[in-house]
Parts: C-alpha cells; sequence; structure tokens
C-alpha cells in the first residue's frame, strides 16, 4: 500500500478562464494527510470547497464544484492531473471562479506537480475497490465496473460522425508513468458550432483555438493533433478526474461508451452507493438504466 502524498513545496499557475475570458491565478499548496483535494476561493475564504460529489454538479460540457452558493467551474482537468499522478492532499486557492483552461489539457498542472515535487505522508491511501460490478446506462451511452486486478484500468470508447474522430477506443492502466505520457497531454476539443452557441448565452469567453481542438463540419479548425485519437485520450483524461471526486483512489476494471461529465458523475454516484450498501443481497450486480 503506498503511503499518502502532497506536494513539497507550493507553487502557481495562471491563465484565462474557459468561460469568463478573464485572467485567473491558482495556488497550490501543500496540505496534511487525509486533507484530500480541497478548493478555496480567495474571494470567499470562508467556504473551503471540498473536491468530492456531493459537492459536483455538471455544466456545458465541464464539471462544478459547489459548496454553501459558492462555486467553481472546471475543475476536472487539474482533478484527473492530481489523481494520475497520484497527488492525495493538495489545497488549491483560487483568485476567481473558475480554473484556467491552459492548452484544455491536463499536462500543464503535471507539469506544475513534478516542479513543486513530491511529499509522502505518513499514512496510507485507502483505495476503494468494490465486489461486485455496477452498471449504468443511458440510451446507447453506459458505463460498467468490473472488480478486478490491483490498479484501476480504463477502456473508452468514443463514436463521432466527424471524419477526424469516428470510432475510437483505448485501454489505458492508470499510473503515473502511462497518465503523464498518454493521457495527459490530451486537449480537451469541441465543434465550432457549439462554441458559437456557448457564446451567444455569453460562455466559452476565454475558449480559442490554443485551448482546445476545433472541429469544424469537415476538418479541424485548430492545429495538429497530439495524438491521432486524442479524442479518446481526452475522455479518459475527464473520468479520471470525475472519479476523483470518489475521495480515494478507485480500483478495479471500467469500460466507458459514449459518456460524457454527467454520466461519469451518475456512475460514481453509483459507485459511492454501491461501496456504501453492504453486499447481502443474491444480485451480485447493480444495475441502472435510465431511458432519455
Ligand atoms: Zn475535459
Amino acid at each position: 500500500m503506498r503511503a499518502q502524498t502532497t506536494l513539497r513545496t507550493g507553487v502557481s499557475i495562471e491563465g484565462v478562464g474557459l468561460h469568463s475570458g478573464h485572467p485567473v491565478r491558482a495556488h497550490f499548496r501543500p496540505a496534511p494527510a487525509n486533507h484530500g483535494i480541497v478548493f478555496i476561493r480567495l474571494d470567499h475564504p470562508a467556504t473551503p470547497i471540498p473536491a468530492r460529489l456531493d459537492s459536483a454538479s455538471t455544466f456545458d460540457f465541464a464539471t462544478t464544484l459547489a459548496a454553501d452558493g459558492v462555486s467553481i467551474g472546471t475543475v476536472e482537468h487539474v482533478l484527473s492531473a492530481a489523481a494520475g499522478e497520484g497527488l492525495d492532499n493538495c489545497r488549491i486557492e483560487l483568485e476567481g471562479p473558475e480554473i484556467p483552461i491552459l492548452d484544455g489539457s491536463a499536462l500543464p498542472f503535471v507539469r506544475l506537480f513534478h516542479a513543486a515535487g513530491f511529499e509522502r505522508l505518513e499514512a496510507p491511501v485507502q483505495p476503494m475497490a468494490l465486489e461486485r460490478s455496477v452498471q449504468i446506462a443511458r440510451g446507447d451511452r453506459s458505463i460498467v465496473y468490473r472488480p478486478d486486478g490491483p490498479g484501476l484500468t480504463i477502456t473508452y470508447e468514443i463514436d463521432f460522425s466527424h471524419p477526424v474522430v469516428g470510432r475510437q477506443s483505448l485501454t489505458v492502466a492508470i499510473r503515473p508513468e502511462e497518465y503523464s505520457t498518454r493521457i495527459a497531454p490530451a486537449r480537451t476539443f469541441g465543434f465550432a458550432r457549439d462554441v458559437e452557441a456557448l457564446r451567444a448565452r455569453g460562455l466559452a469567453r476565454g475558449g480559442s483555438l490554443h485551448n482546445a481542438i476545433v472541429l469544424d463540419d469537415s476538418g479541424i479548425a485548430s492545429g495538429p493533433l497530439r495524438f491521432r485519437d486524442e479524442f479518446v485520450r481526452h475522455k479518459i483524461l475527464d473520468l479520471v478526474g470525475d472519479l476523483s471526486l470518489l475521495g480515494r483512489p478507485l480500483q478495479g476494471q471500467i469500460h466507458a461508451h459514449k459518456a460524457g461529465h454527467a454520466l461519469h458523475i451518475e456512475f460514481a454516484r453509483a459507485l459511492a452507493a454501491a461501496f456504501r450498501k453492504p453486499a447481502i443481497d443474491l444480485d451480485d450486480s447493480v444495475t441502472s438504466a435510465v431511458s432519455s
């Protein structure tokens, strides 16, 4: 069992907020064992927002955390970087209402954590492993958990009727070496028509060709891809971040098919409920199906 970690020293990063378009600075501070990842908006210092499922909601293709009416937007990439790299405890202070979008991937956060260095704490991590499978489905979108293996392995499949994306499938064992090279650099992606619709509502003001792969009807409006299958890699990045809201590292195998933030969060809630409920019934699986 590995020891819990925190950062060796405080580090900061600055970028624009995806929705506001305003510059925002984030400060990452070391934190003690069992503190977890906690966000603090410096304009609401009395309301810490823990990175936990009960603070989570999804909003316009992103994950938001809120407590007592104070919210922090676009948390999934920084949370993914922390979970992927095995950073368990950190206090993240923000000078604004959202995490900077940076290049649209988790790589700038991974580099920042490596620059700070990791400190081992005198407490073991307590992984979450279930003894039964959990499945959630909504129409043709689904996520399945199977209790298998000591670590976390994610298989993700997407299918977009777009010439550059199409069907993509990838299986990755979520370990720091694999995560930092194969998953963290994958950028978020969006369709130019969706960006226009968001802008019309005053959102995505910070969105640009520098912090997302932007697709138009026939191809890519932004620069070259970092991976041919960068799209499915980014979906794994997002899922790692959303699952980190369980508050402890998950062990097992996950198979996600055409999912997104809303289904990720619903699935994490189903996992948490299955983990809390003792396996006393004869039925060894929990199935939740919602038609849409
Ligand atoms: Zn994302």
